[in-house]
């Protein structure tokens, strides 16, 4: 029997957060993809990323839907740096603030998400390997069958084996600590919350919580969730329940009757990121690009911001709009965010070392962090609202997130994200109604005329003087701003929206 081949323009090895996002964007794009994921369906063992910070609230709000992750999870200040929080009530978004979620809830509405866009999601199967040639890429599979695709995405998390085969270096730092995370049982009531000693830091705490007043409150009963530093790095072999018992006693004094262990498992210091996020038509994106440590809950972020920077770019170059060559911008702007939260989360575990000399650094560094500058800047950081990827000289908004304006368009008022919804470019005019000439352009763009009366005003940056017109990409970021007079809008729709139409 012939097999049949199955083609896809875009497969995705690895349906975790990274993975999901980007098969939604391209379904939202109208582009065939297919995800690959090794687990038997999305339910996800273990505890990962604890919620989402303000930028990622803002890019799912983009989309129309950061509204079912807000009613299922609890709103708080989150973003921290070094263990300080850093309160951003006072950004303007409409988001300023972060979201208590677990990972698995996450990524359950995600995957509903995709339900509804139609994207197929293969569970219980892995990608084994590929071959990439000229028109696109073969990728085998577990089950012993071939996918075609035009591009293939490496979602596939830290140990990425699309990142692996592609002969993709993973330069960086090796672990210096390791902690065991894991849920269980405990005969006695533990002490919980965080406790810093000698060893490092370590956390008991229910699963069950709330926030009240940006303090966690745990449940009275349920099994308890550990993070234990170890005496001893480790970063290989499976770790056991007998492992968390000793881990428990060398910095409890006991193991509260630890039993009945539901799931366990060990992360690390480690920081390392891929050399290149392309190589051909091979992409990486998420964890498959950067590991690093958990502190400041950046990882699952940065993933779905990766995912939401690729997505566009790639259904353009699928369809033919934009030449391959987009693809590399999307390396350029990456790869120095997630570079950022390698540094900043190395900076954060020094400064967590448990001697009296690193505690004063530590204090030293909260004392700074008060101050109302390097809060911002911090806080900027932190939650992902300071993002500004480099398109060279111009107005402060080039190269950064377009703010949700409340504008006044000839359909009544309409909040600017709500034209980001289907991922649609749009050009912003707000001056003289019908002043723009991008007939070339029509049918990828959104000309939108509106007014906006009030004051801009960007987190981190401040008051910034009002355009008169914006060139805002799909995922969010300004790629022009001008005028009618249009200097440098060709140039800029040519770039990220491929040449001029034939007319
Ligand atoms: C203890 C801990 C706490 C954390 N806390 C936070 C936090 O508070 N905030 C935050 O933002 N981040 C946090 N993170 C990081 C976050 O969990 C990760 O950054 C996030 O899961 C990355 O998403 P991803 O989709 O890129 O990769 P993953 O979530 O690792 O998903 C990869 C998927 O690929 C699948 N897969 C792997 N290989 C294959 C293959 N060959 N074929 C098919 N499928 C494959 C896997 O089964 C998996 O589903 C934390 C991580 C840890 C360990």
């Amino acid at each position: 029997m012939i097999e049949q081949i199955r083609k896809h323009a875009v497969v995705i090895a690895g349906g975790g957060p990274t993975g999901l996002m980007l098969a939604g964007e391209l379904a939202l794009a109208g582009v065939d993809v297919a995800i690959i994921e090794r687990r038997p369906n999305q339910e996800l063992i273990g505890w990962r990323a604890g919620g989402l910070h303000a930028r990622t609230i803002e890019i799912l709000d983009q989309r129309g839907i950061a509204d079912r992750f807000l009613s299922q999870g609890q709103i708080a200040q989150v973003a921290s740096f070094a263990s300080v929080r850093l309160d951003i009530s006072d950004f303007p978004t409409r988001h300023n603030y972060g979201l208590g979620l677990r990972q698995k809830h996450i990524e359950r509405i995600l995957a509903d998400w995709l339900c509804e866009l139609d994207v197929p999601i293969q569970y219980g199967i892995e990608v084994i390997g590929f071959s990439q040639h000229d028109d696109g890429v073969d990728v085998q599979l577990s089950d012993g069958t071939t996918l075609q695709a035009s591009y293939l995405v490496g979602c596939d998390g830290g140990r990425s084996l699309i990142r692996k085969a592609a002969d993709i270096d993973f330069p960086g730092w090796d672990a210096t600590v390791s902690n065991l995370i894991a849920e269980v049982d405990m005969a006695e009531e533990p002490e919980l919350g965080i406790r810093h000693d000698t060893l490092g830091m370590h956390s008991l705490g229910r699963f069950e919580y709330e926030i009240r007043d940006s303090k966690i409150i745990y449940a009275n009963e349920g099994p308890i969730g550990v993070m234990v530093t170890e005496r001893q790095l480790r970063t290989s072999g499976e770790p056991t329940l007998d492992d968390l018992r000793n881990a428990l006693i060398a910095v409890y004094g006991t193991d509260y009757g630890a039993h009945n262990l539901r799931w366990i498992s060990r992360f690390t210091d480690a920081a390392r990121q891929a050399a290149a996020y392309r190589k051909g038509r091979i992409l990486l994106a998420g964890d498959a690009a950067h590991v690093h440590p958990p502190d400041g809950g950046q990882g699952l972020n940065i993933g779905v911001q990766d995912a939401v920077n690729l997505g566009w770019k790639l259904a353009q170059v699928i369809k033919g709009i934009s030449p391959d060559h987009l693809l590399d911008s999307y390396h350029a702007e990456r790869h120095p965010i997630a570079a950022r939260v390698l540094r900043n989360t190395m900076a954060s575990v020094a400064l967590r070392r448990p001697d009296d000399r690193t505690k004063v650094l530590r204090d030293t560094v909260a004392e700074l962090l008060e101050m109302e500058e390097p809060r911002k800047r911090y806080a900027g950081m932190m939650s992902g609202l300071d993002i500004c990827y480099d398109f060279g000289e111009g107005h402060p908004l080039l190269g950064r997130r377009m703010p949700d304006l409340d504008l006044l368009t000839a359909h009544g008022p309409q909040r600017l994200f709500t034209l980001l919804h289907g991922a649609k470019p749009v050009l912003l005019n707000l001056g003289e109604p019908r002043g723009f000439h991008v007939a070339p352009w029509k049918d990828r763009i959104q000309l939108i005329d509106a007014r906006y009366a009030s004051p801009w005003d960007l987190p981190v940056i401040g008051a910034v003087d009002a355009p008169s017109a914006v060139l805002i990409r799909p995922d969010g970021y300004v790629a022009w701003v001008g005028g009618v007079a249009q200097t440098g809008l060709i140039e800029a729709l040519t770039t990220w929206f491929g040449p001029a139409a034939a007319s």
